[in-house]
């Protein structure tokens, strides 16, 4: 159970340091109690009060570890119910299933398609992560070959799904290097399945017919020594389904519950008749509260919207994304190309280069960092000034690449073109349109 504030400031120095950024160890006690303040930043606590203000600091969600390599993923994890609160901090990850009696030849066809399910966003690769392999027919050998296989030849890490301990055992021999998670443990296999994912250091998934029966399961589970849980209530109807997600979120969240307090798996293809069906049904779970979502297979037009949807629900809200500072070709220009300069703000940046890939005009995108805001606010905020437009084209290193001394700024940062050319002596200032909308029609009457 979760300490209170005043629990929390019996264990801290109470020197009131303000080293932890607060004025006060009381304040920095509230903070941490609400999760608004990480343990670490006070240097003070000592070993002992740190054992016992870890379990209280810790998220009221657990973070589990899935998979290893560049595809493992963390889940859970959460801090809040609603995402405007502050943000939601570890993305759904997808899972395309896979069933134990399909052959090497398909398998291997089929990783191949999904494999190539990638988007490039806002410099992130976007992409499904897990392949659930279920167990058909109780065939060990070959729920192990095809794990392997998984393990082995792809990206993509695994959940294992099987009732029967001796099948799951069969496929951690054969691909627990790849740290897959083992779904599920239920009433009836408890006690082996929790000792397998012990004894090999695994993540494990309880599979229950109610919220009754998990919390039942993740109590025995904590108490064998098993902290790394994955929730499936069981539920395999839309609105029972999401109201235990809900459910168990808020009890986590505000009862400081930590019998439900583990990431969830949920299973759109249990539910649907089609695909379609599935990925709408996805789409909810993304934002409550499903952190594993297993669909029947991967297809772009069904996981291409699930990975935008993730995308903009996993963003800080509070932190506008970003690109990075800096000169980006378009089109493979040259020295006689256009130069336009524009802010960081991601949407900024995709949407204006989006645009001047659209004309077939090479152009020099110059990038400024605004602290990630758009064109307008960036410039009413002064942090797209004409000085500062000026001299960041200046030591961006553009004129050392193109002939041309002309810089196209943005139209509705018309305000700044007379400081940019006295900061750019030499350089005419070209005051490009307003709207991105019109920068393809803008560049081409230029040719
Ligand atoms: Fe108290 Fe530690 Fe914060 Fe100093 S850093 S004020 S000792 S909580």
């Amino acid at each position: 159970m979760a300490l209170t504030g005043i629990q929390i400031f019996k264990l801290l120095p109470k020197t009131n340091c303000k080293e932890c950024g607060v004025p006060t160890c009381l304040a920095f006690a509230m903070n941490l109690a609400s999760s608004k303040a990480e343990l670490d930043s006070c240097p003070y606590v000592s070993d002992e009060a740190r054992a016992q203000l870890a379990e209280a600091s810790a998220p009221p969600i657990r973070p589990v570890v899935i998979g290893k390599g560049v595809r493992k993923v963390t889940v859970g994890g959460e801090t809040v119910l609603y995402r405007h609160e502050k943000t939601f901090f570890n993305p759904t990850a997808f899972a395309g299933l896979l069933a134990s009696d399909t052959s090497a030849a398909d398998t291997e066809a089929k990783l191949k398609v999904w494999n190539a399910i990638q988007y490039e966003r806002v410099g992130l690769n976007l992409r499904p992560e897990l392949v659930a392999l279920k167990d058909v027919n109780g065939d060990k050998a070959a729920f192990a070959t095809l794990a392997k296989q998984v393990a082995e030849t792809s990206e993509f890490n695994l959940v294992l799904m099987t009732e029967d301990a001796d099948v799951m055992a069969a496929a951690v021999e054969a691909c627990g290097f790849k740290r897959p998670l083992l779904y599920a443990a239920t009433a009836a296999n408890a006690d082996a399945m929790g000792k397998l994912a012990k004894d090999n250091g695994l993540p494990l998934a309880v599979k229950a017919d109610s919220i009754d029966g998990v919390i039942a399961l993740t109590d025995k589970l904590t108490a064998m020594g098993l902290k790394d849980l994955v929730i499936d209530s069981g539920a395999r109807e839309l609105k029972p389904a999401l109201t235990d997600l809900v459910g168990m979120r808020r009890s986590a969240l505000k009862d400081g519950n930590r019998a439900v307090g583990f990431p969830t798996i949920v299973f759109p293809c249990e539910m649907a008749s089609n695909l379609d069906m599935e990925g709408l049904i996805a789409s909810m779970f993304v934002a409550k509260y499903g952190s594993i979502v297993v669909l029947s297979d991967l297809a772009t037009e069904v996981v291409f919207p699930l990975l935008l949807e993730r995308l903009n629900i996993f963003t800080d809200p509070q932190r506008p994304m970003t690109v990075t500072e800096g000169i980006f070709e378009i089109g493979n220009p040259g020295e006689n190309s256009p130069v336009l300069v524009t802010t960081n703000f991601a949407l900024t940046y995709f949407i204006v280069s989006g645009e001047i890939e659209a004309s077939r005009v090479p152009a020099w995108l110059l990038v400024k960092d605004s602290e990630g805001l758009s064109v307008l606010t960036a410039w009413a905020a002064g942090k797209f000034g004409g000085d500062d437009v000026g001299a960041f084209v200046k030591k961006s290193g553009i004129a050392d690449k193109v002939k041309t001394r002309e810089i196209i700024i943005p139209g509705y940062a018309a305000a700044i073109a007379g400081d940019v050319e006295e900061e750019l002596s030499g350089w005419t200032v070209t005051v490009g349109p307003r709207e991105a909308a019109h920068i393809a029609g803008f560049l081409k009457a230029r040719q």
